[in-house]
C-alpha cells in the first residue's frame, strides 16, 4: 500500500540532483562534484520513516568485510530510526513536514562552518523530496501535526505509472540543462574525449 502512494527512489534521486543544480545556479557557483551523491542520499532521507524504503531498510551488506564493519552502525541507526518513526508518528508525517525540515537543518547545522556546499546539498536534496511527494496523489503534510496534506496538482501524479515516468523525464532534462550550465569545462572535456 505504501509503495503505490510514494514516488520511487529513482524519481527522488533525479529531483535531488535537479534541486542541487538549481540551488547552485541561484547561488552563481559551481558545485563540487561530491555534492551530487550527497543530494541524492538527502533526497531519499525523508522516507526513512518507511521501513520498506531504500534507507529505512538499512544499507545493503558489502562484500568487503572492512567496509561492512564500517557501514553496519549506520545501517542499524537507519533501521532503528525507521522503526521508531514508523511506530510513533507513521509514514509521511514528521519527516515530510516543515517541522521535519527545521529539525533536519538543526541536525546538520554543525556542518555549516566545515562545508557550506555540503549543507546546501543536504537541504536541497531533502527539500526536493517534499516537493516531489507534493506532486503525488497523497501530497505532503507540510504543516504536520496540524493541517491537511498539500498537493501541487489537482489529482496528483500516481506512483509507478506513465505520469511519474513523464515527470521524471522532464526533471532529467531540466537537471541536464542545469548541469550543462554549471559545468561547461566538464562538458567540453567530455565532448573532446568522445571525438
Ligand atoms: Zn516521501
Amino acid at each position: 500500500m505504501l509503495d503505490c502512494l510514494a514516488m520511487n527512489a529513482t524519481t527522488h534521486s533525479i529531483f535531488g540532483v535537479a534541486a542541487l543544480a538549481g540551488s547552485f545556479l541561484l547561488l552563481g557557483e559551481e558545485p563540487p562534484l561530491y555534492t551530487y551523491p550527497v543530494a541524492v542520499v538527502a533526497a531519499l532521507l525523508p522516507d526513512v520513516d518507511n521501513p520498506r524504503s531504500r534507507l529505512g531498510n538499512g544499507l545493503s551488506r558489502m562484500k568487503n568485510p572492512a567496509l561492512n564493519l564500517l557501514t553496519r552502525p549506520l545501517s542499524w541507526t537507519l533501521r532503528i530510526a525507521s522503526f521508531v518513526l514508523f511506530r510513533t508518528v507513521g509514514h509521511r508525517t514528521l519527516t515530510h513536514s516543515l517541522l521535519g525540515v527545521a529539525l533536519f537543518c538543526l541536525l546538520i547545522s554543525p556542518l555549516a562552518p566545515l562545508s557550506p556546499d555540503l549543507v546546501v546539498a543536504l537541504i536541497a536534496g531533502y527539500a526536493s523530496h517534499l516537493f516531489a511527494d507534493a506532486l503525488n496523489t497523497r501530497g505532503v503534510p507540510l504543516l504536520w501535526p496540524a493541517g491537511r496534506s498539500l498537493r501541487l496538482l489537482p489529482r496528483g501524479v500516481r506512483s509507478g505509472g506513465a505520469a511519474e515516468f513523464a515527470v521524471a523525464a522532464v526533471v532529467v532534462v531540466a537537471a541536464g540543462l542545469e548541469i550543462y550550465a554549471l559545468h561547461p569545462a566538464l562538458f567540453r572535456a567530455l565532448t573532446f574525449t568522445s571525438l
